[in-house]
């Protein structure tokens, strides 16, 4: 199995072991060891939760430099939906773009567009699915490798439709050869401006494809600067914006959803609620649903970390945004028949399905794994049950699976320790007597 490449890591001179990162992570992938947290890379999802949770700015999210547009012929920006959401009073999206196409790309595709195209292949894919199956949304990379860790028996459940960022790709590079014949695919670069760690890890890692068709990942707070004084000296943009409302709405927590015209769905946001509602579905505590669109960050992607707007503050401006967009401007082409004989075409569909990552099992062999299973449930037990964290493990119960697992010990726990000491007082006291 290729090995994961993350793009959350620890500034070690930064990290003081205050804890605060260590119960938000939602695979409890942190230890505090030797005064520093530490991540345990094989259960690391990228959320981002612990960079959002640090007062001391220890966690940071890993990305392409601005400069390595350079490396290319030809430059493609694929603004994420989220970018519109960052500007004030801004009420046509071609002042962005043409900020992009002045800082030097030469050409522009918004993921926007590909969000509109999954969005008519999910409502065919839900159409055509066996009644009764329930659908969870694969386009936060985020959620996606939490069901893989932690809810394999969810997998069968993602839709398996390439995400808007990878579409968008494809679709660009293909328009790109095709308008200048004279470039080979080399000299072209595709670069997605991201609002979360979590897409920098897709496009490393892709879901559902062998290799993403983005070549290099910049964040929104990097490009955010340097397009504000740009646009402020735009008068008359070039019109080259190409997406509706639908597209747009992907940038918060239900426009996936509502633009399914399916009133069966549940959208959620925050990695917290995001794990409930995955726990309900898994226990079979939710019916009558069709579609679940689930994202890791608050507000959807406007609450990712790469963003430099408060993620409802970003939303409003969306709101006030669509209301100049038309409904959707990427649509299915027809095929003979007319509209009932949409199709979806094979190359936007998984390659490969997404499979359980076995990083949370005690152990290959069943009855091996159910002993490991008693002995920690044995040992919890014994713990205080505080959580207090002073351990370096994010709870009683992590502390006890880390001692079955051989990485840490019984006397991590402060109290187990003062009780051990005392004892040993005691003992000496009595031989003395
Ligand atoms: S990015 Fe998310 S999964 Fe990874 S260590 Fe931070 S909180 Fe945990
Ligand atoms: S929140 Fe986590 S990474 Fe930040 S200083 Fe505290 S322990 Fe270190």
């Amino acid at each position: 199995m290729p090995q994961y490449k993350h793009s959350v890591s620890l500034t070690e001179d930064k990290c003081n072991g205050c804890t605060n990162c260590l119960k938000r992570c939602p695979t409890e992938a942190i230890r505090i060891r030797n005064g520093h947290a530490v991540i345990k890379t094989e259960r690391c999802i990228d959320c981002g939760e612990c960079i959002r949770r640090c007062p001391y700015n220890a966690k940071k999210a890993t990305y392409d430099p601005l400069e390595s547009i350079q490396e290319y012929r030809w430059k493609i920006a694929l603004p994420a939906p989220a970018l519109f959401g960052q500007f004030d009073h801004l009420n046509d999206l071609d002042y962005v773009l043409n900020g992009l196409i002045e800082f030097g790309f030469d050409d522009v595709f918004e993921v926007a567009r590909g969000a509109e195209l999954v969005s008519e292949y999910t409502r065919l894919y839900l159409r055509n699915k066996a009644s009764g199956d329930l659908v969870i949304s694969s386009a936060c990379p985020a959620v996606t490798r939490l069901i893989s860790v932690r809810f394999p028996s969810l997998c069968k459940n993602l839709l398996p439709i390439l995400p808007p960022v990878e579409l968008a790709a494809r679709v660009a590079r293909k328009e790109a050869k095709r308008k200048n014949p004279e470039l080979r695919d080399e000299d072209i670069g595709v670069f997605f401006i991201s609002p979360c760690p979590a897409k920098v890890s897709y496009v490393k890692n892709p879901i559902g494809v062998q290799k993403s068709a983005v070549d290099k990942v910049l964040s929104i707070s990097d490009i955010y600067f340097k397009l504000i004084s740009i646009m402020s000296k735009i008068k008359n943009p070039w019109p080259l914006s190409s997406t509706g409302l639908i597209g747009i709405g992907w940038a918060g927590t239900g426009g996936e959803a509502s633009a399914l015209f399916n009133d069966k769905y549940l959208a959620a946001d925050g990695i917290e609620n995001v794990i409930q509602v995955l726990d309900a579905i898994e226990n079979g505590n939710i019916s009558g649903l069709e579609f679940v669109e689930l994202n890791a960050c608050n507000g959807g992607c406007v609450g990712g970390t790469m963003n430099v707007e408060n993620p409802y503050i970003s939303k409003a401006r969306l709101q006030n945004l669509k209301r100049f967009l038309p409904v959707s401007m990427n649509h299915v082409p027809l095929n003979i028949g007319g509209e009932q004989n949409k199709e979806i075409p094979k190359e936007t569909m998984w390659e490969t399905g997404v499979e359980y990552s076995p990083v949370l099992q005690l152990d290959d062999d069943t009855i091996q794994a159910m002993r490991k299973m008693g002995e920690i449930q044995k040992l919890t037990k014994s713990f205080p049950n505080l959580d207090c964290g002073s351990c370096g493990a994010p709870s009683c119960r992590a502390l006890a699976e880390d001692i079955v697992r051989g990485e840490a010990d019984e006397d991590s726990c402060m109290m187990k320790w003062k009780e051990k000491m005392q004892s040993l007082r005691e003992g000496k006291n009595s031989n003395d007597g």
